[in-house]
C-alpha cells in the first residue's frame, strides 16, 4: 500500500518556521511509529505571490485536490498589505476552502492545567476543558444573495442575507454528530431560531438527521446567544457545539480565547468523503503570520503542531497516534517548557521555537 500523501503549504511570515517544527514531528513518525507520509512542499499565500504572481498558482491547488490533507502554516504580512485584493495572500487561502469545498471548520477548545492561569476565567472553570465548535464555513449570512449597498430612496441600504439549505445544514450536522461518537458523545445545536427562520429550519433539519441516522448521539438545542452566555458561564457543560457561519466565526473565538495564548491553538476544515472515504482537509493553526515577531524564533509551534495532530485523528484514523502527539505537548507544558507567548507573570526564560520542538520530540520518545 502506498504512504498517504500531505501537502505542506507553510506560507508566509512564522509559517515556515512552526511548520519546520511539523516536519520533524511528522519524520518522528514514519521513523518511530511506521506511519511514513509522503510529504510534498509548496507555496501559498505572499510567498506564492512573489514567485508566481499569484496566492495560490493552479498546480499547488490541483495537488491540494489531489492531496489526503494539506497541512498550511499562515498567510499575509505586511509586505503584502498595498496589494490588489484579488491577489493578496489571503485569497489564496479562501480559493483553497472555496475548490475544496471545505464545509465544516472544526475548533477544539482545549484547556492544558499547565495553563489554566492563562485563561480570564476562573481556574475551576477552564482546567480540563475540552469541547470542539463545528462551524458551518462555505454558505450562511457570508454568502447569501442579495448582498451590497443599495440606494433606496433618499439614504443608502446595506443588506447580507442569511441563507441555508436543508442540504447544506444536513452535511454539516453529520460532521457534528460523527465526531461526537468519537468524543464525549453530545452535540449541543446553536442557532436563533427564535428570531430566524433559516433558524427554526437549522433546528428542524439538525433534529431530523439525528433522530434518523444518530440517535445514540445526546443532542440539544440552544439559542445562540444563550450559548455564547453559557461558554463563559460554565463551558465544560459542552462537548461538540455545532452551529452555522456567523455564530460560529463569533463563537469559536470565543472559546478559543477561554485557554489563552493564539500560539496554542489548532483547527481543520473538512469537505466532502472522497471515494476512499476520507474528507478532503485542509489543517492549520488558528493563528496568523505574525510579522512582529518572524525570524525571532520566538513563535511557539504547538498550535501548528497539535493541527497535525488533528490530523492524524480525522484524516487518518490514527486516533492513538493523534493521543501521544497531544500527551507529549501536555508533558512539556507540564514540565514548564514554554515559548515566549505562554510567560506568565512569574517571569522565568522562554524556549526557542525549535527548543520547543526538540523538547517535544523527546517527550514523543519516551512514550515509546
Ligand atoms: P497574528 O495571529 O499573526 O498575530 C497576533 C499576535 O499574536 C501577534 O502579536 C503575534 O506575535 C502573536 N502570535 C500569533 N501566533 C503566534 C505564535 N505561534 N507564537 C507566538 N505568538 C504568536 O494576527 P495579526 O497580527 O492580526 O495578522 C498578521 C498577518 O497574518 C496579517 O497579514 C493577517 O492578514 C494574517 N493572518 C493570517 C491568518 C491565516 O493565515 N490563517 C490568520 C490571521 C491573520
Amino acid at each position: 500500500m502506498s504512504n498517504p500523501t500531505l501537502l505542506i503549504l507553510a506560507g508566509d511570515g512564522i509559517g515556515p518556521e512552526v511548520m519546520g517544527q511539523v516536519t520533524r514531528i511528522i519524520d518522528w513518525f514514519g521513523e518511530k511509529r511506521d506511519l511514513a507520509f509522503d510529504v510534498e512542499h509548496d507555496l501559498v499565500g505572499g510567498a506564492a505571490y512573489d514567485k508566481h504572481g499569484t496566492p495560490l498558482h493552479d498546480d499547488t491547488m490541483a495537488k491540494a485536490l489531489e492531496a489526503d490533507a494539506v497541512l498550511l502554516g499562515a498567510v499575509g504580512g505586511p509586505k503584502y498589505d498595498a496589494l490588489d485584493f484579488s491577489v493578496k495572500p489571503e485569497r489564496g487561502l479562501l480559493r483553497l476552502r472555496k475548490e475544496m469545498d471545505l464545509f465544516s471548520n472544526l475548533r477544539p477548545a482545549q484547556c492544558f492545567d499547565a495553563l489554566a492561569d492563562f485563561s480570564s476565567l476562573k481556574k475551576e472553570l477552564i482546567a480540563g476543558l475540552d469541547i470542539m465548535i463545528v462551524r458551518e464555513l462555505t454558505s450562511g449570512v457570508y454568502f447569501g444573495e442579495p448582498r451590497g449597498i443599495f440606494e433606496e430612496g433618499n439614504e443608502r441600504v446595506g443588506i447580507n442575507t442569511q441563507r441555508y439549505t436543508e442540504s447544506e445544514i444536513d452535511r454539516v450536522a453529520r460532521s457534528a454528530f460523527e465526531l461526537a461518537r468519537r468524543r464525549g458523545n453530545k452535540v449541543c445545536s446553536m442557532e436563533k431560531a427564535n428570531v430566524m427562520e433559516s433558524g427554526i429550519l437549522w433546528r428542524e433539519v439538525v433534529q431530523r438527521v439525528h433522530d434518523a441516522d444518530y440517535p445514540d448521539v445526546e443532542l440539544s438545542h440552544m439559542y445562540a446567544d444563550n450559548g455564547a452566555m453559557q461558554l463563559v458561564r460554565a463551558p465544560k457543560q459542552f462537548d461538540v457545539i455545532l452551529t452555522d457561519n456567523l455564530f460560529g466565526d463569533i463563537l469559536s473565538d470565543c472559546a478559543a480565547m477561554l485557554t489563552g495564548s493564539l500560539g496554542m491553538l489548532p483547527s481543520a476544515s473538512l469537505g466532502a468523503p472522497n471515494a476512499d472515504g476520507r474528507p478532503k482537509a485542509l489543517y492549520e493553526p488558528v493563528h496568523g503570520s505574525a510579522p512582529d515577531i518572524t525570524g525571532q524564533g520566538k513563535a511557539n509551534p504547538i498550535a501548528c503542531i497539535l493541527s497535525f495532530a488533528m490530523a492524524l485523528r480525522y484524516s487518518f484514523d490514527q486516533g492513538e497516534e493523534a493521543t501521544r502527539l497531544e500527551k507529549a505537548v501536555e508533558k512539556v507544558l507540564a514540565d514548564g517548557a514554554r515559548t515566549a507567548d505562554l510567560m506568565g507573570e512569574e517571569g522565568g526564560t522562554p524556549i526557542s521555537t525549535t527548543e520547543m520542538g526538540d523538547v517535544i520530540l523527546a517527550a514523543l520518545d519516551a512514550s515509546l
